[in-house]
């Protein structure tokens, strides 16, 4: 049987819009260090009437307006490090094919790509190809304008500051250490909190702003740098008229010329209120934006723009500056409102514990959404998936929205065609069968679950401290949202509702899963290094605690094969029961607030890498001559002016190079001091 609904959604051709998703088009855009730059289509966006496009526009320029702030979050020379790279390479003289110079254009690259000095997703700082020597001369020879002096500071002092902070291992080795013995706070390179301020005082700080009986409270903390003044901590909150006050001006800015183009009076209070917000700091300001924000689901435009994920902070108080921008993709949305109109059932049956189920899941709303700007945390490294706001008890009260980023997915799948990689990693041409016919609407469906349902499901016990889980709350919620979706995946409700064109179609997600958790998501781990990020850890959590218990019954092996390991799914519904035992131990985790055991788990499963085969995972890699990141270049939007001097039209260009972009960037959307 064939779900329409899918073949129109995740077929390349069959999309609706104007502009037809073509063979032709370019998607890979550059490649360097162990990342790949590709660019994404934007088909549908012709079809927008201008009064959609001109909003759009203005949200894309208000979410690149925040650029500097979050290289500031990442940590707090970021600025003055990208400004001095910035400032070399463009005024550079000499050879350009020395390696120095190459050298140098390759850590900037990086820098631009992590937003900072230290690995997007492996948290460690990268160490530069370029000697110090070259560094210091090529600074010595630029005019003191174009440097980022503070005031009345010099090129000495300058290099005194930041020559360390580049070349020194040793120095602010790790943007955000998640966990271990020591004080996660101190060990921390990132800038959310002041120098010298420990995670103990962070701890107390915060614990005494939170009242025993609020049914609702604010997200503390998440607005603000916490600071140590004469011994006295003190938050100083990202808003007009404080920190980061430039770049938040030119943010409000342009949402108030976003106002006059909002589709209706809703989504016109949700930009006010934002910039409400932005004006005061005021978090319960920002908790009344995000239920306007929920509410809204009848425009057709859409966008985030704000301190929104909390994945940096080891704490998980402070949260990342980002944006996203974009329309609905009415087609394909669809398949999501099916999902979402049965979200009671799917709550209603799952392996959870009863006492743990939500009994009216309020308000999941999910869409298939085509992003026209990504900026901020959201850029170049891009989610697929997005599910807000992140507040328990918003979502608990008034639900949550949930989109699947279909223009991104689609970019990657089409760049990975013909890559190598499944004829390397996967077993046999059985399971290159099933995910030829099956991997990119499994992987969009496993996604929507994910989003819309995983993220949604569950409640917590009355009285359970919504922070009870510290560092290992974020792998213990994308753990569930994941378990959640992949227990789903394999049911018959699954046929019933047309969702997936066969009752074999889970079986390329189930594949993929257990490849990429117990093998090839290694080849993004240095060799030697432990897993660090959430969504990392969470995906290993789940393939190796299910291959562990599902031995005594070889449902996964790894099995090896003329020196290569491979990973063999012998009993695929076996795995299924499985997922489903783990997903009410996490459920139960999380809603009793058992901190011991999602500790035990999360070390136990997710962190350590068999070196052996982590060895081999790199090694095989490594011949395919691939990148295990990617990212995205924009689109550049460009208002076309007629006679009369009006906007007439908005238009997309697709042309833009990543250093073009990068630069562009830096020239136009740079507000904040270098150092603040
Ligand atoms: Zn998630």
């Amino acid at each position: 049987m064939t779900a329409t609904i899918l073949s129109a959604s995740t077929c390349a051709d069959s999309n609706t819009g104007k502009e037809p998703v073509t063979a032709e088009f370019n998607y890979i855009v550059d490649q360097f260090a162990d990342i790949q730059i590709l660019r994404y289509q934007v088909p549908g966006f012709e079809s927008l009437s201008l009064q959609q496009k001109r909003l759009l526009y203005h949200l894309s320029e208000a979410g690149l307006m925040g650029r500097d702030i979050l290289f500031d979050q990442n940590g707090r020379y970021n600025l003055a490090i990208r400004r001095t790279l910035e400032a070399i390479y463009t005024n550079y003289s000499g050879d350009k094919a020395e390696r120095q110079f190459q050298e140098l254009e390759i850590y900037l690259k990086r820098v631009w790509f992590s937003n900072g000095i230290h690995h997007h997703y492996g948290e460690d700082k990268f160490i530069p190809g370029f000697s110090q020597e070259f560094f210091e001369n090529e600074v010595r020879k630029l005019d003191e304008t174009l440097l980022p002096l503070s005031q009345g500071g010099t090129i000495d002092e300058l290099l005194t500051l930041i020559t360390p902070v580049i070349f020194d291992p040793a120095v602010m080795p790790k943007r955000s250490v998640q966990s271990g013995d020591q004080d996660l706070i101190l060990a921390s390179a990132n800038n959310y909190y002041g120098e010298g301020v420990t995670q103990k005082e962070v701890e107390a700080f915060y614990n005494k702003m939170k009242k025993p009986n609020d049914k609702t409270p604010v997200s503390y903390g998440l607005n603000s740098q916490l600071v140590k003044e004469n011994g006295v901590l003190k938050e100083r909150v990202w808003k007009t008229g404080s920190l980061y006050s430039e770049a938040i001006e030119a943010i409000v800015q342009e949402l108030q010329k976003a106002v006059p183009f909002a589709e209706n009076d809703l989504q016109r209070q949700v930009i006010e209120k934002l910039i409400a917000y932005y004006e005061t700091g005021d978090l319960k300001t920002f908790d009344d934006y995000s239920v306007l924000w929920v509410q809204d689901t009848a425009s057709e435009v859409d966008f985030v723009n704000g301190f929104i994920e909390t994945y940096g902070d080891p704490l998980g108080l402070k949260a990342s500056w980002e944006s996203t921008v974009n329309f609905i993709n009415t087609e394909a949305t669809k398949r999501t409102r099916i999902i979402s109109d049965n979200a009671q059932w799917f709550e209603d049956h799952s392996p959870v514990d009863e006492r743990f189920k939500k009994k009216e899941v309020k308000g999941v709303t999910a869409k298939v959404i085509t992003v026209t700007s990504v900026g901020g945390d959201c850029y170049p490294a891009t989610p697929i998936g997005i599910n807000l706001p992140n507040a328990d008890r918003i979502r608990r009260d008034h639900g949550s929205k949930s989109v699947t980023i279909e223009n991104i997915t689609e970019a990657y799948d089409k760049a990975s065609q013909g890559s190598g990689f499944n004829e390397e990693f996967v077993w046999s041409d059985t399971e290159r069968e099933l995910i030829r016919q099956y991997g990119f609407i499994t992987d969009n469906l496993h996604t929507d679950l994910h989003e819309c349902l995983g993220h949604g499901s569950g409640q917590s016990l009355p009285g359970t401290d919504p922070d009870a889980l510290k560092a290992y709350s974020s792998t213990l919620e994308e753990t569930r949202a994941d378990l959640f979706g992949l227990y789903y995946m394999a049911d018959d409700k699954m046929i019933e509702l047309n969702l997936v064109p066969s009752a074999e179609a889970y079986k390329a997600e189930y594949y993929k899963f257990m490849m990429n958790g117990l093998m090839t998501q290694l080849v993004r781990i240095e060799y030697g290094k432990d897993i660090e990020e959430a969504h990392m850890r969470n995906r290993q959590l789940i393939a190796r605690w299910v291959y562990e218990k599902g031995r005594p019954q070889n449902v996964v092996e790894l099995r090896k094969q003329d020196g290569k390991t491979y990973v063999v799914i012998n009993d695929y519904e076996k795995l299924r029961e499985l997922f489903g035992t783990l997903l009410r131990e996490v459920q139960r985790i999380k809603s009793k607030g058992d901190f011991t055991a999602g500790q035990q788990l999360v070390e136990e499963y997710a962190v350590k890498v068999d070196p052996v085969l982590h060895r081999e995972i790199l090694d095989r890699y490594a011949r395919l001559d691939l990148s295990p990141y990617r990212g995205f270049v924009n689109p550049v939007m460009k208002e076309i002016i007629n006679n009369q001097g009006e906007v007439a039209d908005i238009v997309l260009d697709y042309s833009e190079g990543y250093m073009n972009q990068m630069l562009r960037y830096s020239r136009k959307y740079s507000f904040l001091p270098t150092f603040n």
